[in-house]
């Protein structure tokens, strides 16, 4: 588990760039923390360094929003207003967790067992005027990625 503070949005995109440079396709990443911790700043780092030039928002209101570049298709999803498992359901979640999807969760906790374990976690917390970003890999190859990262 690493451990880092981060004072500005740019800094958060540039540590979310760091993972996203060692990921692989088909991997799970859990966004935690509370509103406006800085989950939705990290995916757009996080996208941006796979090579998505566009606008990054929270997709707060259509659940998920998919992402296509080059080498991978990213699944961003806000699960914030989901307050029943069964929509859900309906939307068909399961069908995105397709072992070559990478897939951005925040809110996780809301999706609870429709959703697959992730490789790594991710936690941001208010530290000041800054945020502390706790790594916490899960599978094997989220610590592979997470060592590869930290060189
Ligand atoms: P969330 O998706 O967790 O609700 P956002 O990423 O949408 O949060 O918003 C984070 C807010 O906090 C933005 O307004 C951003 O400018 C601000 N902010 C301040 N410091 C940081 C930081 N170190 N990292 C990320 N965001 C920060
Ligand atoms: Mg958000």
């Amino acid at each position: 588990m690493i451990s880092i503070f981060t004072d500005s949005d740019e800094q958060t995109e540039t540590f979310a760039g760091k993972i996203a440079s060692s990921i692989n396709k088909g991997m799970i990443i859990y966004l935690e923390g509370d509103l406006g911790a800085g989950k939705t700043t990290f995916a757009r780092g996080f996208l941006r360094e796979l090579g998505f030039e566009g606008a990054v928002k929270s997709p707060t209101y259509n659940i998920v929003q998919p992402y296509q570049t080059d080498q991978f298709t990213i699944y961003h999803f806000d699960l914030y207003r989901i307050s029943d498992l069964e929509e859900l359901e309906a939307l068909g979640i399961r069908d995105y967790f397709d072992g070559d999807a990478i897939c951005l969760l925040e809110w996780p906790e809301k999706g609870k067992d429709l959703l697959p374990a992730p490789d790594i976690r991710i936690k941001l917390d208010y530290e000041g005027k800054g945020r502390q970003v706790t790594f916490d890999p899960v599978s094997e190859i989220g610590h592979k990625t997470i060592e590869d990262c930290d060189r």
